[in-house]
């Protein structure tokens, strides 16, 4: 199998095949079409198994650039993390014209509302910033199509479970949500029960 299979869009497989990708990892093979159809996913796979770029060519491939609301949120447990996603979604979408934003604490906020007022389409952030920046009203997430939880239980794990609810109650039930995470304990499966299409596949 190739990326060429996957049902990807061409500007997305462009940006790949610039970082040099060929075939699929086994979660790419087995999350990226489904994805291409809509369906939610929990994606149980660890850092490596290249799940940023499972997500992250679906979201690429599906986002038109239409208006200045944001599209996609993407939450992250750490700005290390958020930055690493952010640097990989810019490659596989370095063909496209998608505009990405990272907000994450410890950093200069003005910069990041700037950013955000400039209009992006896919937000990748922390829990604690993400809500800071809804709450001054900079950032709103009421109109999102997808929703991406990486590394779910490490946000748990790190005592982000209110804020990633409220974060989840913000957005509109119609849009599609991928939870990766490397373990599934009862909480996550609570998360997916209540905010996640009832026939969410588990892939791993
Ligand atoms: P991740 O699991 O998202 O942290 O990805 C781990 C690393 O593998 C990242 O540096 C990716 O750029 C890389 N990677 C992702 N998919 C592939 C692939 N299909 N072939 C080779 N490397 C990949």
């Amino acid at each position: 199998v190739t990326f060429k299979d996957l049902g990807l869009s061409s500007d997305v497989l462009k940006g790949i095949e610039m970082m040099g990708y060929v075939s699929p990892s086994p979660i790419q093979e087995k999350s990226i079409p489904v994805l291409l159809e809509g369906q939610d996913i929990i994606g149980q796979a660890q850092t490596g198994t290249g799940k940023t770029l499972a997500f992250g060519s679906v979201l690429l491939s599906k986002i038109q650039k239409e208006g200045k609301h944001v599209k996609a949120l993407i939450l992250s447990p750490t700005r290390e993390l958020a930055l690493q996603i952010h640097e990989e979604l810019k490659r596989i979408g370095k063909c496209t014209n998608l505009s990405i934003v990272s907000v994450f604490g410890g950093s200069d906020i003005e910069r990041q509302i700037k950013d955000l007022k400039r209009g992006a389409d896919i937000v990748v952030g922390t829990p604690g910033r993400v809500q800071d920046l809804m709450r001054r009203r900079v950032l709103k997430i009421n109109n999102i199509d997808f929703m991406v939880l990486d590394e779910a239980d490490e946000m748990l794990n790190m005592g982000f479970v209110e804020d990633i609810e409220t974060i989840l109650k913000a957005t509109p039930d119609n849009k599609q949500t991928v939870l990766f995470s490397a373990t599934m304990p009862a909480t996550i499966k609570k998360i997916a029960s209540n905010y996640m299409q009832d026939d969410y596949m588990h892939i791993q």
